[in-house]
């Protein structure tokens, strides 16, 4: 899907065909600079004047799939009476900067018509009031348009906006239903279909079984050559290796036929699938599919939703799971009992066949590595009963100087922001799930975007976070949020 941003530059007919048209030069060469710079393209319009030309251009990026947000900048002064038809009706993210041409004041030749000309300080305002008045779900950016500071927020706000996109047309296929007893998996489907926009549809294991069992030889050995270009063989085991080929095919095909975005497996619930999903799980999303286990429908989809936003970001994105605890150096390690995904690996993977005790099948294949070190964060979205609350925290991944020799699972090691301690508790105190989406390449920033345009609750654990003044939040955004 190709994304693009519509450009709609406010004026007015007061000033002259003169300067509208040195508006519309500007922005034009505006739109050009944002396109080369963030990661998605910027469309200039045609400057608008009128409070029908506003509804016009709103009702235009309403109507093309391809626009993900609109962007809007008031070069002159642009009377905001005239934006309320248009911005009520409203239906994509807006981002309104705050900029100017011009980056400082040329004090020789400036006169009344280069202020008339370059007044965004002031039609800017207008513009803030009206959407503050109306409360629209928006964000305001200040900066001069050439800043690199303005331009990384814009980027921030792009992808944001692309997960939003993402998350309205997303489709969840669930294998079989939450893990027995759990809670925090569980949650109200309609209301994430109503405020997330995804459908998120049941398939029992037998319908998965009828698919796995008519995938062909051939198939299987295309599956395979796959694994072996991007993975290393570490077993003799092939027979073993060739059934997550096979139900890997089946799923893909599946999913690919059917649109499906993203998908959950449950281990309790496996019936004649000889192996837990493991191999499969984990290529599938290195390819991009959303996935988690467990049942855990919500952070599937966010996880597809992630791996979404930072496309064309270093680093990988992908289902987690918190485990273990290093208290002596304040780390926290997290894996799962085989889906790892493979774009969080230091080296290239390899795969293994080991005995696994939960979910009483035949050993299944899996990939193993070490993760990546960097900057990342961990995020999920919880259901709180009267609203969806996302959580995310700061974390630094470090080197895992360790061999596991008795773990064959892909592990990642991280300090979490701003200690293992304050972070476990402000986590645990906000509800956050067990299962989390860790990205190398977002930001809490850009997350913190994602939850506005969704109007959820969004809840940021960082270098910043004391507990007394978390928990002070907690209760404040219960009286918000009171459904
Ligand atoms: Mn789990």
């Amino acid at each position: 899907m190709n994304h693009t941003f519509y450009f709609i530059v406010g004026s007015q007919d007061l000033y002259g065909d003169d300067v509208l048209r040195k508006v519309a030069e500007h922005s034009k060469a505006m739109a050009d600079g944002f396109s080369d710079a963030l990661p998605y393209a910027v469309r200039w319009t045609p400057v608008v004047r009128n409070s029908a030309e506003i509804e016009a251009a709103i009702a235009a990026a309403n109507h093309d799939p391809h626009c993900t947000g609109i962007i809007t900048w008031m070069h002159t002064f642009s009377p905001s009476k005239m934006w309320i038809r248009g911005l009520t009706r409203l239906q994509k993210p807006l981002l309104h900067i705050n900029t100017q041409f011009n980056r400082a004041i040329p004090w020789d030749s400036i006169d009344m018509d280069f202020m008339n000309l370059n007044q965004s300080a002031h039609g800017d305002r207008e513009h803030g009031f009206i959407t503050a008045r109306l409360r629209l779900p928006r964000t305001v950016l200040a900066g001069h348009w050439q800043c690199e500071t303005l331009r990384r927020r814009m980027a921030q706000w792009q992808r944001a906006a692309v997960g939003v996109a993402e998350s309205r047309r997303l489709r969840v296929l669930r294998i079989s239903d939450n893990m027995r007893d759990v809670a925090v998996t569980e949650g109200d489907k309609v209301e994430a279909h109503i405020k997330f926009g995804w459908q998120v549809d049941h398939y029992g294991v037998g319908d998965i079984i009828a698919l796995v069992d008519a995938v062909t030889p051939d198939e299987i050995a295309a599956q395979m050559a796959q694994y072996r270009e991007h993975y290393t063989m570490a077993t003799e085991d092939i027979a073993a290796v060739e059934v997550q080929a096979r139900v890997q095919v089946a799923l893909q095909k599946f999913m690919q036929a059917e649109g499906f975005g993203a998908f959950h497996t449950n281990f309790q619930d496996l019936q004649q699938l000889r192996q837990l999903p493991g191999l499969a799980a984990q290529d599938l999303m290195r390819q991009g599919f959303g996935f988690a286990g467990e049942g855990d429908w919500k952070t599937a989809a966010l996880c597809r939703i992630m791996k979404h936003m930072a496309e064309g970001l270093p680093g990988g994105t992908g289902f987690m799971e918190d485990y273990t605890y290093d208290f002596s150096r304040g780390l926290n390690m997290g894996a799962h009992m085989l889906e790892v995904c493979p774009t969080l690996a230091a080296t290239k993977p390899q795969i293994r066949v080991e005995p696994l005790g939960i979910g009483d099948r035949e050993p299944p294949a899996r990939l193993t590595f070490k993760a990546a070190a960097g900057d990342a964060i961990l995020a999920t979205i919880v259901d709180m009963g009267d609203r969806f609350r996302m959580i995310v925290n700061d974390v630094q991944c470090v080197q895992q100087p360790h061999d596991m020799p008795r773990l064959p699972v892909a592990g990642v090691l991280w300090k979490p922001l701003p200690t293992l301690e304050t972070s476990a508790e402000a986590w645990i105190f906000s509800g956050g799930a067990h299962h989390s989406v860790l990205s190398y390449g977002l930001d809490a920033e850009t997350m913190r975007h994602v939850a506005e345009m969704l109007n959820i609750e969004f809840v940021h654990i960082g270098a910043h976070t004391s507990i007394p003044a978390l928990r002070q939040e907690l209760r404040y955004n219960d009286v918000i949020w009171k459904g």
